[in-house]
């Protein structure tokens, strides 16, 4: 037989490997890598890097090279379902898109008409949240969020009021320039490719990376240093590496009275209703106090001298201090001392005092001065950029822990300290941040803000800075579903989507009739204690027989284990078969050195009956005749669905989701929406990148042509400086209406709690869980990890992924297993307050001995995701969500608060603690809690022997 490649005889080594390449963006994982997919015979041969891209530059992870695997999965969805049999039985009927439609939109209408609030609409990882909750504010219920509220909340909220960025995607260290990174707690799925490749700078420059960590995996295994932290307690870390700085005077004070509140005087007057808030002069301006004129004087006045510590005496008699005296008083307090927090983060007090000590001489003795001239907000000139080369990152580790919003602050004020926010070296915001601080949005959703048949005034999130800006009743009840923006959480900026399937099954604070999610598997590892949220979605009225949430819709494109849970199920493409933008508007792709944002493109048509979700969404927004989403006439405003959208579609005038291309084609940001708009991000490899000027790449928040060009933008409301707030003001007025000032105050059961943690200024706690449950009997640490060669649910089930990681295994310090006499490939029994789970042990060294931890999302249930029923992800993999709790033990008067931090809102998955005991020999086989099989869908039919290319190869030979 001749060969493919064979002519004349000869092997001809330029076979074109595809008949057809085309560009689009990775949804392996958060990081949105640009690929390139080969298409041969109308299949998918080969992913690989688009090395134009400017997020990947050519770099393809093992997930993104095996999407081909997601996209081939036999456990895709094929078509629309509806429930036949009881919830969770899996029993379903296929029907019709137009059927499923009809469906949707007759239970959306009814409650449409009769209390919007009676929706709960949650999004799980898509990347359209600017598109979800546009609907959600068409449709007028305030019951939506996207997944923040358990993934990353408390570092957004915590950077957003601090300095107007954040770490994850609103900025990252600058890899060419740092000399001195430090990583907190990184998932690695998340921060995939990106980080990797600016790991590997710093490697070949000789940067130092420190990763502190209670377990030493992937990023920190390359680190030059591992701080084997224990978990929680990072605030406490950092909190004494600010102390010693501070102690030796190590700490960049001119950055401070330039771009910081540290000179603003502080009211001090204990008991009165302004207590603790700035001191302000006559035009609302706050007040420093001027040592060359000795006066009071506009604190944000360009060249004042302000006094940074002592106190001052107000106009009426009072007294006042700067925010940096309260900030030394804080952190040079003994109970920051490096002897003080050994015994409680696991870091000896002279490590302690050498990484301050690094940090400083990377900081100050190896400053980085760029030949850039550029002008502050004042107009003053500077003929150089001058950098502090010392960054920092962090995700997780920080944020899922119930005291992670202090924490994250305080990692900011120690990069404020050191003058390294948004300089050469440092940390660099991405646009379309920084924004004010905080930005300016409030939520919506009080009372007489929801109204049938309307949409609703405003946004569902925002930044509330008193308490007026809560969701709350007269009373003080929440008024989400989730109960974000009430005194439970005040600043939820992400909503609390852990908390929404038990509300709604408790009617806590109030019942619900329609819960309709995307890409959530919250009957499994997106939820916390899955056996009672297994029973939350199952539970029936006692009266009336009903389901107690009476209507499930579900979008997911694969046979997830919450598809059984679901009434009627939407299923939707797979990333390769869809148009999505990657949008300004939401979490855009953008560099430091410009915005940037991108597409998706369907490279291959769907096989099966199955839609976008987003365009899905458009049409059903038609169907209830929202007003975004239907002409004047009652015809379609999208006829063509998504696409559609992101081309025509304006937030505000001449702004829309995609920002390249607008207008006639020429235009960045802002223009006339643009008929060729995609075929322009088609041509270019889809994706646009707008490149600032040098002078506009650094100090941003005070760079007088960035700010100007950002108003431009609609990035920022107006050019004024944004001044770092190490002091949050808003905090304390929460602290004052705890306080009984102010005519919203909390309810009586709520104000010990508020008082006791909206500082303004940030200190460490100890983490919830451990704080109320008997520790004594619950020694252990156990947290999860992130594997980087899968993200989440989605990577676990996915036949090339799968042989890396079919089992995950409890990891032990070597040391102390010996100590509870267990050895390697033993099982143990895991057992937190609510529960057990039985799992296999893996020994190592580079873990905190009081910590184990376990790979996330590999335990699947029973006859979910197309696996064999026996398949080792059912039988020997396990999941700790079970052993988490999504509420803390009971308080005085019988409440629950989520398991969440009191600020944010955040899930406190990280704050779990176990006792570890030897399974015995008989129950050392296979993972507990077994939960019943769940009963494949009958078009769901994987093979024997999953094989991929079999094709192509033939066809070689
Ligand atoms: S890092 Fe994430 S987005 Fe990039 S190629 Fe890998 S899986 Fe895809």
């Amino acid at each position: 037989m001749r060969r493919e490649n064979e002519k004349d005889g000869r092997v001809d080594l330029s076979v074109p490997p595809a008949d057809e390449i085309k560009t689009t963006t990775c949804y392996m994982c958060a990081c949105r890598c640009g690929i390139k997919v080969y298409l041969k015979d109308g299949k998918i041969r080969y992913i690989e890097g688009n090395r134009d891209h400017p997020v990947n530059k050519g770099v393809l992870c093992g997930k993104g090279s095996a999407g081909i695997m997601q996209h081939y999965s036999p456990a895709r969805l094929q078509a629309p379902l509806l429930r036949v049999g009881p919830r969770g039985s899996g029993e379903f009927k296929e029907i019709s898109w137009e059927q499923a439609l009809d469906i949707a939109t007759g239970w959306l209408a009814r409650v449409r008409t009769t209390n919007p609030r009676q929706l709960a609409f949650f999004t799980g990882r898509d990347q359209s949240q600017s598109l979800t909750g546009w609907w959600a504010i068409q449709f007028g219920t305030p019951n939506y969020a996207a997944h923040g509220g358990f993934c990353s909340v408390n570092m957004a909220a915590a950077g957003l009021y601090t300095f107007g960025g954040s770490f994850w995607e609103f900025g990252e260290p600058d890899w060419e320039l740092t000399r001195y990174f430090m990583l907190f707690g990184v998932a690695e799925d998340h921060a995939s490719n990106p980080i990797k490749i600016g790991l590997g700078k710093l490697k070949k420059k000789g940067a130092k990376i420190v990763a502190v960590n209670p377990v030493r995996t992937g990023y920190g295994a390359i680190a030059d240093e591992w701080v084997g932290i224990k978990p929680g307690t990072d605030g406490l870390f950092v909190a004494a590496l600010i102390r010693e700085l501070l102690l030796s005077r190590k700490i960049d004070l001119d950055y401070l009275v330039r771009y910081t509140n540290a000179p603003w005087l502080v009211i001090q007057d204990a008991g009165a209703a302004d207590h603790g808030l700035f001191a302000r002069g006559g035009a609302d301006e706050p007040l420093a106090f001027d040592k060359r004129t000795g006066a009071l004087v506009d604190a944000n006045g360009a060249d004042i001298a302000p006094a940074l510590s002592g106190t001052f005496t107000l106009p009426d008699g009072r007294k006042a201090v700067p925010v940096f005296e309260l900030l030394a008083r804080r952190f040079l307090s003994d109970e920051y001392a490096p002897e003080r927090v050994g015994a409680e983060t696991a870091v000896a007090a002279d490590t302690i005092r050498r990484i301050a000590s690094e940090l400083a001489r990377a900081a100050f003795e190896e400053e980085v001065v760029l030949d850039v001239a550029w002008t502050d907000w004042a107009g003053r000139r500077h003929d150089k950029m001058i950098g502090r080369p010392v960054s920092m990152h962090a995700m997780r580790g920080i944020s899922a822990h119930s005291n992670g919003f202090h924490t994250c602050r305080m990692i900011h004020i120690l990069q404020i300290l050191l003058g390294s926010i948004d300089c050469p070296g440092g940390y660099r915001y991405k646009a379309p941040y920084p924004k004010c601080i905080p930005p300016r949005l409030k939520p919506t959703g009080k009372p007489g803000q929801v109204t049938r048949n309307e949409p609703l005034g405003g946004p569902h999130l925002g930044f509330p800075t008193s308490p007026e800006d809560l969701l709350v009743d007269a009373e003080g009840n929440p008024q989400r579903i989730d109960k974000a923006f009430s005194w439970d959480a005040p600043l939820a900026a992400h909503g609390l989507m852990h908390m929404v399937i038990t509300n709604a099954a408790l009617r806590d604070p109030y019942p619900i009739d329609v819960l309709f999610m995307y890409m959530a598997n919250m009957a499994w590892n997106s939820t916390m204690n899955t056996p009672a949220v297994l029973e939350h979605l199952t539970a029936r009225d006692e009266k009336t027989g009903e389901y107690k949430i009476p209507k499930i819709i579900y979008s997911d494109a694969y046979f997830s284990e919450m598809v059984p849970y679901a009434d009627l199920v939407l299923p939707d493409t797979t990333y390769l078969e869809r148009w999505d933008c990657i949008s300004l508007l939401d979490r855009p792709i953008s560099e430091p050195d410009g915005p940037a944002d991108a597409i998706r493109q369907p490279v291959v048509e769907p096989d099966r009956d199955v839609r976008p979700f987003q365009s899905v969404l458009i049409d059903l927004g038609w169907r209830l005749g929202l007003s975004g989403f239907t002409n004047a006439d009652d015809s379609r405003k999208y006829p063509g669905g998504y696409p559609d959208y992101i081309v025509n579609h304006e937030r505000l005038p001449g702004v829309g989701p995609l920002a390249g291309w607008r207008g006639d084609g020429t235009s960045f940001g802002t223009g006339a929406p643009n008929p060729e708009q995609l075929k322009r991000y088609v041509e270019n490899g889809g994706f646009h990148v707008h490149h600032l000027a040098p002078h506009m790449r650094y100090h941003r928040h005070a760079n007088r042509d960035y700010l100007d060009w950002a108003v431009t933008m609609g990035y920022l409301g107006d050019a004024n400086q944004l001044v770092f707030q190490l002091y949050v003001e808003p905090m304390q007025r929460f602290r004052l209406a705890a306080d009984g000032h102010g005519s919203v105050q909390p309810p009586e059961q709520h104000r010990k709690r508020i008082a006791a943690y909206f500082d303004p200024l940030p200190f460490w706690y100890r983490p919830f869980e451990g704080k109320m449950i008997d520790a004594g009997a619950f020694p252990m640490y156990a947290i999860t990890q992130r594997p980087m060669h899968m993200y989440h649910s989605w990577g676990s089930q996915n036949a090339w992924l799968r042989q890396i990681t079919a089992q995950n295994r409890l990891y032990m310090n070597r040391c102390k297993a010996a100590e509870l006499g267990i050895g390697d490939e033993d099982w143990v029994w895991i057992a937190s307050h609510i529960g057990r789970v039985k799992a296999q042990v893996k020994l190592m060294e580079g873990v905190n001995p009081d910590t184990v931890w376990t790979w996330n999302a590999i335990g699947k249930r029973s006859g979910a995701w197309g696996l064999d029923k026996n398949a080792p992800e059912a039988k020997r993999a396990f999941l700790l969500n079970h052993l988490i709790s999504e509420l803390l033990p009971e308080r005085e008067g019988g409440y629950h608060y989520s398991n969440s931090d009191p600020i944010t809102g955040q899930a406190a998955w990280y704050d779990l603690r176990v006792r570890i005991e030897k399974a015995r020999p008989g129950e050392a086989h296979e993972t507990y809690p077994r939960f019943e099989p769940l009963r494949p869908l009958d078009h769901i039919r994987p093979p024997a022997v999953l094989s991929f290319g079999a094709e192509f190869a033939k066809k070689r030979r």
